[in-house]
């Protein structure tokens, strides 16, 4: 068994190796440890010193041949250099997912409110900031925070879409602004741009999220150097003529009782792949909206093109074959998950396929050429279905998933067995490494179909662990409840599990293998670890006391090896800071951390005070009628950022606000006096009164409270 990613056998075609580029050769700090096997490809190549793409190569692999930090020198790895002058001054602080790029020693990243840094990658010096101005009551729209995932980088030109849905050119050696246009095709629906664009040849190719929010999915390709429309796909049917000949294929699995005003969902928020030999453009496409398909469609199918990986001809933008993961999804199983590309020997045949673990719980791998399923195995505890047919690639969707007669326990939860935190394929190893979590939620039908403005409205009730034993929600032979992640490496060809890393805790985050044998991780618990490939063993691991989600990157220049990891914790609605999570510990915000070998110590930042207790802001008990409604409004619109009392989450506090904020209540919520900083207004949801009954429930919670502590 081995593979070669198609750029790397153009590499080797063309000559380009190592010894004849102009960088100088890796310096040799111990001898890689000897392999259980041969590696195919021992040599660095030119490529190899920067990381110029998304997953690196456009076969999104996520691996480097680079081995300067290996299995002997590893415990070396220190701080090279750390950049933290984010751009978030009068901002509430938010996560970081993004991956950076590296070209001709200049490191592009991005941070929250979609502003771009162009650093020097040798020392951190900030070479410019592009701001795109984001307004922050537009933090309101986006389901899972104000993040970004990335920039993307051809000839002189950087990528990339602000949350508010612009997708902009930047010149890559001024930061200078080359042309923006507006992507979405609709300002008034609650769509944003938290992913990295692609590069696709001449097309620079983006998506969108919103699902949980009600719109409609769909994909857009511009020209990289004039920003102009070449062509738009969009994943669902809409209520209007069908723009394109897919779309009336994709409408005949929808019922004639569709809800189209809920907007039908299937957003590409994520991946998307490039093949540059095939042409073809792979795009993991999002979950419904609403969630439950009996609240969507109720007397439809299979809802095309929702959950489902599409491969575009990326000139004509046609659909040449679809592959859907969760067909009539209710679950929120997005195929969003990160998409890569590898040529594996199966069954004697060198196979050009596509690997994707969605968040339903099966890791596919598909023939990306025609479409065809190769194989199918669960790499977390699944109950929703009862494995993958063969022969027709559907899944046997099990009754115990069916939460439209009474609620139901499903493995996974909505967070998925894998979510956006990419995964790597490494060269050396032919394992993916897969940062895998394992949660059931509780799903249950939310009565009512009102379509509320900018709110999250998927019209399902989730809840996660723990269950009662007897809970009559839970499946026949259900698996014990956990809340769990760990780094699972997986053998795409046999299907298996090779090894599994302990418990880290919630969650951790997205995967670099490298030809030193290593796979570097981060996690919620602010610890960085690098692992064994082969054996799964903790090599080492580094305490920055921030909380890591997005996945490292690794580049050398002048001889030295750099490990590159943006840290801060937020992300995913509700994103609480719970026992164990360093942003509980200690203050969170944006880093980018930069390690070589010999390098110094990491800084931990301070822990946090416990802020004392402002007075009460006014005796008066509201009517209990006013504290109920309250209530129902914050659970309705505050409590996505703003967590329960005791649960704290970065947001500000509720249930403990200087008496100044009081007084301006109205305006804070109403008119959105501090909208920059991220809190929106929602006068058009909210009148003065259901404001007051907020307040309202916020005072008497607080009061009842105190009392309790007396
Ligand atoms: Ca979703």
């Amino acid at each position: 068994m081995r593979s070669i990613t198609l750029n790397l056998l153009a590499i080797l075609a063309s000559g380009a190796l190592a010894a004849s580029c102009g960088d100088a050769a890796p310096a040799k700090t111990g001898a890689p440890q000897a392999d259980p096997r041969p590696s195919p490809n021992a040599s660095i190549l030119a490529g190899d010193f920067d990381w110029p793409l998304h997953g690196n190569t456009s076969n999104e692999t996520r691996f480097s041949h680079l081995n300067q930090i290996n299995r002997q020198s590893v415990t070396k790895l220190g701080l090279a250099w750390e950049y933290e002058d984010f751009l978030v001054r009068g901002r509430t602080h938010r996560g970081m997912e993004a991956t950076p790029i590296v070209r001709d020693r200049t490191m592009f990243f991005t941070g929250p409110w979609s502003v771009v840094y162009a650093v020097d990658a040798v020392t951190g010096d900030e070479k410019w900031v592009y701001d795109p101005g984001v307004d922050g009551a537009w933090a309101r729209r986006a389901c899972c925070d104000a993040i970004n995932r990335g920039a993307a980088l051809k000839d002189s030109s950087v990528f990339v879409g602000t949350l508010d849905g612009y997708l902009v050119s930047i010149d890559a050696e001024s930061g200078k602004e080359l042309w923006k246009t507006d992507t979405l095709i609709d300002r008034s629906k609650s769509y944003t741009i938290t992913g990295a664009p692609r590069i696709a040849g001449d097309l620079i190719v983006i998506g969108n999220g919103g699902a949980e929010l009600g719109v409609r999915g769909y994909i857009s390709a511009y020209h990289y150097a004039s920003g102009e429309l070449a062509w738009r796909f969009f994943t669902v049917p809409g209520a209007g003529p069908d723009e394109h000949a897919e779309l009336a294929e994709a409408r005949k699995t929808w019922g004639d009782q569709t809800r189209f005003d809920l907007g039908g969902g299937g957003t590409v928020w994520d991946s998307m792949t490039y093949d540059d030999t095939a042409g073809l453009l792979y795009v993991g496409v999002g979950n419904g909206s609403p969630w439950p398909k009996w609240t969507r469609d109720p007397g439809g199918g299979d809802n095309l093109y929702l959950s489902s990986i599409l491969a575009i001809d990326a000139k004509s933008g046609a659909l040449k074959w679809h592959y859907q993961t969760t067909p009539g999804d209710s679950w929120d199983y997005t195929a969003t998950q990160n998409i890569i590309l590898a040529d594996l020997e199966i069954d004697g045949v060198l196979r050009k396929v596509l690997m994707q673990a969605p968040k339903n719980g099966y890791f596919y791998v598909l023939d990306r050429i025609t479409g065809e399923l190769l194989s199918a195995e669960n790499y977390t505890p699944v109950t929703w279905a009862g494995g993958i047919d063969p022969e027709t690639g559907r899944p046997r969707i099990s009754d115990s998933a069916l939460y439209d007669q009474g609620a139901r326990v499903v493995w996974p939860g909505t967070p998925g067995g894998h979510n956006w935190q990419p995964m790597a394929f490494s060269e050396k190893t032919d394992l993916v490494y897969i940062p895998v979590l394992e949660m059931p939620q509780k799903f249950s039908l939310q009565e009512g179909a009102a379509a509320l403005p900018h709110t999250v409205n998927t019209k399902a009730n989730v809840k996660a662990p723990p269950f009662a034993d007897d809970d009559p929600a839970l499946p026949e032979q259900a698996p014990a409840p956990s809340m769990r992640s760990y780094l699972t490496a997986w053998d795409p060809v046999t299907q298996k599990q090779v090894w599994q890393s302990d418990d880290l805790g919630w969650w951790s985050g997205g995967a670099l293998a490298t030809m030193g044998g290593l796979v570097f991780q981060g996690a919620s618990d602010g610890v960085f670890r690098v692992f064994d490939d082969t054996t799964g063993d903790l090599l080492h691991s580094i305490d920055f006391g921030t909380g890591i989600m997005a996945a490292p990157i690794t580049y050398q220049i002048d001889g030295v090896q750099y490990v590159a990891i943006a840290a801060g914790y937020g992300g995913a609605q509700n994103a609480r800071f719970l026992p164990g999570m360093a942003a509980r510990e200690r203050e969170n915000y944006e880093r980018l951390i930069v390690l070589k070998l010999d390098g110094a110590n990491v800084r931990t930042p301070p822990r946090r005070e416990a802020v004392a207790p402002f007075p009460l802001y006014t005796e008066a008990i509201a009517d209990p009628q006013t504290v109920a409604l309250g209530l129902s409004l914050y659970r309705q619109y505050c409590g996505r950022c703003h967590a329960p009392m005791g649960a704290p989450n970065g947001y500000p506090d509720l249930w403990n606000l200087p008496p100044s904020t009081h007084d301006a209540f109205q305006q804070i919520v109403g008119e959105g006096v501090l909208a920059y900083g991220g809190m929106a207004g929602f006068s058009d949801a909210l009148n003065e009164n259901e404001i007051s009954a907020i307040q309202a429930f916020i005072i008497d919670s607080q009061q009842k409270q105190r009392t309790l502590e007396k």
